[in-house]
């Protein structure tokens, strides 16, 4: 039997809604930002810097809900709130 983070994530059931529940506050934030440190705490890897458009991307449909990036953005440049009632993820217990 696995146990592997991606095997774990397996498990989760995703609703999406069509309206993300996490913002990016300030473009200028993350242009500032020299680690991008997003791109790296998110589990989900929602969060990816567009080189070309020099923006922070936001795949908002994979979060699990974790709750790292209110707290761990440098910026404080994440608006995060948990999706509206009904949508984002279930768990699947056993
Ligand atoms: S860590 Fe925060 S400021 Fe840095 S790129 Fe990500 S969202 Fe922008
Ligand atoms: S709450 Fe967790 S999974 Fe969702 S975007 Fe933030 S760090 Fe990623």
């Amino acid at each position: 039997m696995s146990d592997s983070i991606s095997d774990k994530l397996y498990t989760i059931r995703y609703k999406c809604d069509d309206v993300s529940h996490l913002i990016i506050k300030e473009r200028d934030h993350c242009l500032k930002c020299v680690k991008k440190d997003c791109n790296y705490f998110c589990p989900s890897d929602v969060y990816d810097w567009d080189k070309k458009q020099k923006l922070t991307t936001v795949a908002y449909e994979n979060c699990i809900e974790c709750g790292t990036c209110r707290i761990a953005c440098p910026y404080d440049n994440i608006d995060w709130v948990y999706p509206k009632g009904g949508y984002g993820i279930t768990y699947k217990y056993g």
